[in-house]
């Protein structure tokens, strides 16, 4: 007998990842591929199509048979029921774009799209750090900032499948201006962008002039990781930075536990490497800003998923597809 599986797609700004994942969650089977999210809308959609038809290819040849249900995960605000991407960073050319129809015509069959961090909330309750809690908030902080918000069991989508933004709070109203149009989002400190933001205003530097050396990869780009070694040393500029972003992120984590009161508060990301730097400003606000009967009953925790959280997420919200209540 076959085992039931989903497939569970995940696209990042540069990569994407695509996985056969059992019906109680374990990855079968992980391929890897590059985003092309600065192509034409459709040619994004043809190599997410392509991806997965590679991926069903390869689960076939290995004897698992055909997929139960398919989910892909991008980020950005979509109308979770029709599968239209609103707008997508990384990918300039999907606005109002249709992708849960494309796929299913280049596929065949049906797809369920789900943003990436909700996705990765759905993941991280099903086999991580918040398995089996009913109450969760989920911070991804990455290039930006997401979220997804797992109340009474169930991951809150709002009207159409946005809510959860939680990126996009405002943390100071007269903070830098936000891609998403605001200003002072919690996005415009607490993710690399953020921070490179912040290490750039400190070094007085206009934004994209050339960083130093022990802070880009060997890209050329900003890197968390270099910012993170250089806090470990004890360099000001690095603690100072880290310390800003977690005090902007303690600001916000306050606002989520009295909104919530959840259980748990879920960090995952490439920057959630750096909250030994940030912990101590971000507690300072948590403790200044909650209530401490709701802030007692929260933990703040590492994602336990790392990169496979979105694989997974996505093939649970394939296997358990949304539906109108
Ligand atoms: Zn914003």
């Amino acid at each position: 007998m076959t085992r039931a599986w989903a497939a569970g797609l995940d696209m990042g700004g540069t990569n994407i990842r695509c996985a056969a994942v059992s019906a109680s969650g374990d990855v079968l089977l992980m391929e890897h591929g590059p985003s092309h999210a600065s192509r034409q809308a459709a040619a994004v959609a043809e190599n997410i199509a392509a991806q997965l038809t590679h991926l069903l290819d390869t689960a076939r040849r290995r004897g698992l048979g055909s997929p139960r249900a398919i989910g892909v995960a991008v980020p950005g605000p979509l109308n979770v029921y029709s599968g239209t991407v609103m707008q997508a960073p990384h990918v300039g050319a999907w606005r109002g774009y249709s992708l849960r129809r494309k796929l299913e015509a280049l596929i065949g069959r049906m797809v369920v799209v789900e943003n990436d961090a909700n996705a990765w909330a759905l993941g991280e309750c099903w086999r991580g750090a918040a398995r089996g809690r009913r109450d969760v908030v989920l911070l991804t902080l990455g290039t930006g900032v997401g979220g997804g918000l797992i109340v009474g069991g169930k991951l809150v989508h709002g009207r159409s499948g946005m809510a959860g933004e939680l990126g996009h709070v405002t943390v100071d109203p007269d903070g830098p201006r936000c891609d998403c149009g605001s200003n002072g989002c919690l996005e415009s400190y607490a993710s690399a962008s953020g921070l490179r933001g912040l290490v750039e205003q400190r070094l007085g530097l206009s934004p994209g002039a050339p960083l130093p050396a022990q802070i880009i990869d060997s890209g050329g780009n900003f890197s968390v990781r270099g910012l993170s070694a250089q806090a470990r040393r004890g360099d000001k500029l690095a603690l100072e930075a880290f310390a800003t972003a977690g005090y902007y992120l303690g600001i916000a984590i306050a606002s989520f536990l009295n909104i919530f009161n959840p259980e748990l508060v879920v960090i995952g990301g490439g920057v959630a490497g750096a909250i030994p730097y940030m912990r101590k400003t971000m507690m300072t606000q948590v403790r200044e800003r909650a209530f401490t009967a709701i802030a007692s009953q929260a933990k703040i925790v590492r994602a336990a998923l790392g990169p496979r959280g979105g694989v997974v997420g996505a093939a649970y919200a394939a296997l358990h597809p949304p539906t109108r209540s």
